[in-house]
């Protein structure tokens, strides 16, 4: 159900933002995803649109996935999350369950599994068009 929640959050920003900035009609909104985010995006959309049609909101919603961002903890090194290099159900997976990154890559330079994930995750509002 945290599909619903995302979906409320981001609808409000959006409301707010248009308050605070006067807009008398939003155009379209913008949601990125990180792509470590766990969501099923079929139940996002839904939520969406029918917290939409609640409140009687028209404008277009495109979801854009962002690049993950990771850091090891022994060397510091940074790196994005390569999905290149697994195939789909190991993809899917991951989306699923983020903490299995950590089975599937470790750090580019000393190899350590050991690091945190800095970017990937969380579900907000990136841009907003409207007059
Ligand atoms: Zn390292």
């Amino acid at each position: 159900m945290h599909e619903w929640a995302l979906a409320e959050a981001v609808i409000s920003s959006a409301l707010d933002f248009s308050k605070e900035n006067r807009l008398k009609e939003i155009k379209e909104i913008t949601v990125a995803l990180g792509e470590l985010q766990q969501i099923d995006r079929e139940v996002f959309d839904f939520a969406l649109s029918e917290i939409m049609k609640s409140k009687g909101l028209e404008f277009r919603v495109v979801l854009r996935r962002k690049k993950s961002l990771l850091k090891c903890k022994r060397c510091n090194e940074e790196w994005s999350f390569d999905t290149g290099k697994l195939n789909e159900q190991e993809k899917e997976s991951i989306h699923f369950i983020p903490e299995l990154v950590h089975d599937y890559q470790g750090c580019p330079k000393c190899g350590s599994p050991d690091f945190k994930i800095l970017k990937g995750r969380g579900v907000w509002l990136d841009s907003i068009r409207g007059d």
